[in-house]
């Protein structure tokens, strides 16, 4: 089922965790709703880098919606955006992670991004707004949670 034009339920809901450990990661009705927006921002997200690099630029190895146990699984928290179906993780073609959230820094607001975080191999948005302004923008890598985009150190 397509959610927008370039994006689809699967691929917002695919795991390669659960796929492995036959663990369930269908969303419910709510969580489906959020997929939609986080598609949407996804969609919005392609149009621009593909608009700005003069060259289709697709998003690639998405993870969106975790359930719980699948959130669980690949040790992340329950607090976590992707089980609520409001975050994805991407890469997108011949672009760094860093060089992705340079680019879409000064369209946070305009694209509905709550927050943004730079990591070791992908980019992490949220269509949900962050409790504390200072975590909207962040990155992470072995050396730990920074303020800002910065260069990462693997
Ligand atoms: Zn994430």
């Amino acid at each position: 089922m397509n959610l927008t034009k370039n994006f689809t339920l699967q691929e917002l809901t695919a795991s390669d965790w659960a796929a492995r450990h036959g663990v369930e990661n269908t969303p419910t009705p709510a969580v489906l709703a959020e997929l939609r927006r986080t598609a949407e921002l996804l969609q919005r997200i392609r149009n621009y880098l593909t608009a700005s690099t003069g060259i289709d630029t697709p998003l690639t190895n998405i993870s969106g919606y975790r359930s719980i146990p699948v959130n669980r699984g690949i040790g992340s928290s329950d607090g976590s955006d992707h089980v609520r179906g409001c975050a994805a993780d991407f890469k997108a073609l011949r672009m760094t992670p860093y060089q992705v959230c340079q680019a879409l820094l000064p369209k946070l607001d305009e694209f509905g991004i709550g927050q943004i975080i730079n990591e070791l191999t992908w980019v992490h948005v949220s269509t949900k707004m962050v409790a504390k302004p200072i975590n909207r923008i962040i990155t992470i890598d072995r050396h730990g949670t920074r303020a800002g985009i910065l260069q990462v150190r693997p």
